[in-house]
C-alpha cells in the first residue's frame, strides 16, 4: 500500500472510521515527545497532510510497541500498517539518523544488524557441550528447525541464552537443528521501520533457505522473530507451525519440571515483550502471557512478584520498530529510555531479577541496569537461563 493512496485500500480506508477519541494518543509511552502523537497523525493523514506528518519525524520516535493499535476501539491498524508506510516514506526523503541507517545497511550486506560476519553466525555452537545440528553438514528430516536470530547468534549475552537453548532442548530430547550460517534476519526492524523493500528481499532469501531443508516446525529463540514470522511470512506461502522458544518449552513442562531440582532462592518479575502479547491481536489464545510464567512458578525457592505494567499493559523495552539502534538519537532528544523505566518498576516491585524471553532484551536491559546504577539491586535473566540453572546448567549434561 502507498501512503499517498492510503485512503484507497480497504485498509487505509478504516481511518474514517477514527472518532479521534485520544484513546492512542493517551495510551502512547512515546507521545509527549512527539510532535504531532498519534490521533493527530490520523486526523492529518485524513486532512491529506502526509508530508507534514512525514517532516515532522514524530514516527522515529514510535517503537512499535501496539499500545495504540491493541486499544483503538475501531481497530485501525496504526502500529503495523499506517506508521510502517509513513516511516517507509521517510528512507526517500532522507532524515534516518545514521545508527538505524547503518543497522539497516548492515542487514543488507551481511544478514544481520551488528554487521558481523555470516561465517562467525554459528561460532557459539564451538561452545556447546551438548551436540548442536547445523543442516548444510547433516542435512535430512528433522523435527525443529531452531530459528537462533541475530542477538542469541553474534551479541555475547545472546549466545549464553542460545547456549542454555540447546542445554534445554538436549535435556527434553528434542530433535532440533539450526542454519549456521545460512540464517539471515528475519526482517523484524525491516518489517516495522517500512524498509518493504529489503523486509521482501529477507523473506524471499529465507524461504529459498527453508525449501532446501526437510523439518515439521519452526522455534524462534525470542519474540520479534516469531512476530514477524505471524504476520508477515503467511503473505509468502510459508505456513509451516512456528512458535517462540518460551511456548515450546511451556508444552514440555510436564516432563521438565523433575529436571528442576536447584533451587534459585530470588524475586523473579517477568517483562512481557510487546511482540508476544499485544502484537497477536486481540486473541488472547495467540498471546504468551501464560507459558513464562508457568515455567518461572515451577522452579524451585523462586518467588514471583509482578510489576504495575503487564500482560496487556506491559511497559515496551523501546527496542522495537527501529528503537534498538535510536538510543543516542533519543539522549539527543532529551528523551526518556522506556528499558530504563521498566528496570525501575521491576526494582519497585520488590525483584532482583527481571526475566525476559525477547531476544533484544537481556543487554537492553543490562544496560538500562548500568545506567541507573541499579548493579546492586537487580540482574537480567533470560527465563530459559533460569530454567537452565535449576535444571544443573552445563553441569549437569
Ligand atoms: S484510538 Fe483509534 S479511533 Fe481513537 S483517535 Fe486513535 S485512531 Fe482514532
Ligand atoms: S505503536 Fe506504541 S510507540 Fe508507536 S505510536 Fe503506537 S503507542 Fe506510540
Amino acid at each position: 500500500m502507498d501512503l499517498d493512496h492510503v485512503l484507497l485500500y480497504p485498509e487505509g480506508k478504516s481511518l474514517l472510521t477514527c472518532i479521534q477519541c485520544g484513546v492512542c494518543s493517551a495510551t502512547c509511552p512515546q507521545e509527549a515527545f512527539m510532535e504531532y502523537p498519534p490521533r493527530k497523525i490520523v486526523a492529518m493523514l485524513k486532512a491529506g497532510l502526509i508530508d507534514e506528518v512525514v517532516q515532522s519525524g514524530s514516527m522515529l520516535k514510535c517503537v512499535s510497541c501496539y499500545s495504540c493499535q491493541a486499544k483503538c476501539p475501531r481497530q485501525i491498524r496504526l502500529t503495523d500498517l499506517l506508521f510502517p508506510l509513513i516511516r517507509g516514506r521517510m528512507f526517500e526523503g532522507g532524515g534516518i539518523p545514521a545508527e538505524l541507517q547503518k543497522a539497516f545497511l548492515d542487514v543488507q550486506r551481511y544478514g544481520n544488524p551488528l554487521g558481523r560476519s555470516t561465517s562467525e553466525r554459528s561460532d557459539w555452537v564451538a561452545r556447546s557441550k551438548v551436540p548442536i545440528r547445523i543442516l548444510a553438514d547433516r542435512p535430512g528430516p528433522v523435527d525443529l528447525l531452531w530459528n537462533v536470530e541475530c542477538y542469541p547468534s553474534y551479541h555475547p549475552r545472546g549466545q549464553a541464552v542460545a547456549l542454555a537453548t540447546a542445554r534445554l532442548f538436549h535435556r527434553l530430547g528434542l530433535d532440533f537443528a539450526i542454519l549456521g550460517s545460512e540464517e539471515r534476519c528475519i526482517g523484524d526492524c525491516a518489517g516495522y521501520f517500512g524498509e518493504f523493500g529489503l523486509l521482501d528481499a529477507l523473506i524471499e532469501q529465507n524461504l529459498t533457505t527453508f525449501r532446501k531443508y526437510d523439518f515439521r516446525r519452526v522455534v524462534t529463540s525470542g519474540a520479534h522473530a516469531f512476530n514477524v514470522f505471524a504476520h508477515h511470512y503467511p503473505g509468502y506461502g510459508f505456513t509451516t507451525p512456528v512458535e517462540p522458544v518460551v511456548g515450546l518449552i511451556g508444552e514440555e513442562l510436564p516432563k521438565l519440571r523433575p529436571m528442576l531440582k536447584t533451587s534459585v532462592p530470588h524475586k523473579v518479575t517477568y517483562h512481557d515483550p510487546c511482540c508476544l502479547g499485544r502484537c497477536m491481536g486481540a486473541s488472547a489464545l495467540r498471546c504468551y502471557f501464560a507459558p513464562p510464567r508457568k515455567l518461572l512458578e515451577a522452579i524451585p525457592g523462586l518467588k514471583y512478584v509482578e510489576m504495575a505494567h503487564h500482560h496487556e499493559n506491559s511497559l515496551c523495552c523501546g527496542g522495537g520498530g527501529g528503537g534498538m539502534w535510536l538510543d543516542t538519537y533519543y539522549r539527543d532528544q532529551g528523551m526518556d529510555r522506556l528499558s530504563e523505566r521498566v528496570v525501575k518498576e521491576a526494582v519497585a516491585a520488590g525483584a532482583d531479577v527481571l526475566a525476559v524471553t525477547c531476544d533484544y532484551e537481556v543487554s537492553r536491559f543490562e544496560d538500562a541496569v548500568k545506567v541507573l546504577g541499579y548493579d546492586r539491586k537487580i540482574v537480567v535473566r533470560d527465563v530459559l537461563e533460569l530454567l537452565d540453572e535449576s535444571a544443573g546448567g552445563e553441569a549437569a549434561v
